[in-house]
């Protein structure tokens, strides 16, 4: 029989101690989109400090309230299902990146996916999430 582990939330059908985990627990994302992967696997695992840690200062989202911020990710969160993640296209250089990707996302029984474009920047050898646009 094979040894069932628990495969990681960013749907990269690997294991999550091999895959996000490592992340989670401080290592820096070598890529953009290893940090795109990570942060769609916190927010299903309902980690917002991992979330803020990884927002660019200048990220529209960035509230300097930590705590008013922990309680708005963690009610989206919670009000989520996770379905599924798909990488679209991803363009990475030493300084920048983006990541188009479509999230399958469930809210009750509603479905409330959606495709978005990310923007990251590397601030001093981390990479950070600079903002996102919807694509339709
Ligand atoms: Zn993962």
């Amino acid at each position: 029989m094979r040894n069932k582990k628990t495969l990681c939330p960013c749907q990269s059908c690997k294991p999550y101690e091999t895959c996000c985990k490592p992340f989670h627990l401080g290592k820096n994302p070598d890529t953009a989109l290893q940090l795109m992967r990570s942060r769609y696997a916190a927010y299903a695992l309902c980690m917002p400090n991992y979330i803020i840690q990884t927002t660019h200062p200048k990220n529209p989202q960035f509230n300097d309230n930590t705590k008013e911020w922990i309680q708005e990710i963690s009610t989206f969160s919670s009000h989520m299902q996770f379905k599924d993640l798909k990488i679209l296209e991803v363009q990475e250089n030493r300084e920048f990146a983006t990541v188009a990707f479509f999230a399958h996302l469930f809210q009750g029984k509603k479905d409330v996916s959606f495709i978005e474009k990310s923007y990251f920047e590397k601030v001093e050898g981390k990479w950070l999430y600079r903002n996102g646009e919807f694509i339709s």
